[in-house]
């Protein structure tokens, strides 16, 4: 099997033929095909969005996705939950000597297919190769734009007392397909992680609703830390009730002998929502009637209590605080 070689990321022979016969081939859209040094996107009268992330998953083909997957997703989704219209990528790639070519492929591919099915067109990259040993296998980065209506403006400083907060699905998902494909654990169930695009869904929500709050994905941190993220400094708390936490008991069961809290597990397919109370129910059958949303729930409220905190009220009727995760639960997860 033909294994990258220092040469591929010189920028001589050797990274043009990687370039053509992999990326260009494969993303094949007419401006990466002009191969500039920049990417002329055309002029629409709406407000660009930008974002970046970079994805370090180990191990890089998971059950439910692999990293090429991962990084188109998590970062179209970072533009989704601000209501944008996700339309361009950037890919730049630190691969490490001796990376198999066929597994490279495989990724872009993936990259290639799921951009593809978002409509989204991966328009600019860049290659570096690194000795081996300096790196595990390959990193991605990717930046993605989209567009944003002017209609569209979400914000926690938005967030008052009696607003709903919707999750479109099961959590835990993610976190657990990568633990389990890390460890080699014998479990007897199948854990998948549920890395999609959520932009389809997204948009439904924001085509119908008049009073959608804030959306954010809960990804490193799981769904205590974004609560957290949307109450901090913020004059309101929230309240969530732990019955309404949509999560598969084989998630639990499998988090408590290893000590994890499921609501700090990252998903790679989620979104929370927040909701003006009168459009609570309209946004949960509009998520329930859409692939990505089958297992919404509404799984609590904004508060006036509380001011800054979370709080979720168990299925024994107490209450506790739900703070922000600290540390790094599971390095690599994304
Ligand atoms: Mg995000």
């Amino acid at each position: 099997m033909d294994k990258i070689k220092i040469a591929h990321g010189s920028g001589g022979q050797y990274t043009y033929q990687l370039i053509n016969d992999v990326f260009v081939k494969h993303f094949d859209n007419p401006i990466l095909k002009k191969k500039d040094d920049s990417a002329i996107l055309p002029r629409k009268n709406l407000r660009p969005v930008f974002t970046t992330d970079t994805h370090v998953v180990k191990p890089l083909f998971f059950p439910g996705g692999d990293i090429g997957k991962l990084a188109v997703t998590g970062t179209l989704n970072d533009l989704a939950v601000m209501g944008a219209h996700p339309a361009w990528l950037s890919c730049g790639m630190i691969i490490e000597e001796g990376f198999a070519i066929d597994d490279l492929e495989k990724i872009v591919i993936s990259m290639a297919r799921t951009a593809d099915e978002e409509n989204v067109k991966i328009v600019t990259g860049d290659t570096k190769v690194i000795e081996k040993g300096s790196c595990d296998g390959i990193f991605i980065n990717t930046t993605g734009m989209g567009h944003l209506a002017d209609s569209i403006n979400f914000g926690v400083n938005q967030l008052e007392s009696g607003d709903k907060i919707l999750i479109n699905g099961n959590i835990g998902e993610h976190a657990a397909a990568i633990i389990t494909a890390r460890q080699n654990f014998d479990i007897r169930f199948k854990t998948q992680s549920d890395c999609a695009c959520v932009y389809s869904l997204i948009e439904k929500l924001t085509d119908e609703l008049e009073n959608i709050k804030i959306m954010r994905d809960p990804t490193r941190g799981g769904l205590a830390t974004t609560l957290n993220e949307f109450v901090m400094e913020q004059r309101v708390g929230i309240k969530i009730d732990e019955e309404k936490i949509p999560i598969r008991e084989q998630i639990k069961g499998f988090c408590e002998p290893l000590g994890f809290d499921p609501l700090y597990l990252a998903n790679e397919g989620k979104f929370i929502t927040i909701v003006k109370d009168n459009e609570a129910q309209k946004a949960l059958s509009i998520m329930k009637s859409h692939d990505l949303g089958q297992n919404a729930t509404i799984l609590g409220e904004v508060t006036s209590q509380n001011p800054g905190r979370v709080i979720l009220k168990t299925t024994i009727g107490s209450t506790r605080v739900l703070d922000m995760m600290s540390g790094e639960m599971l390095p690599r997860i994304c």
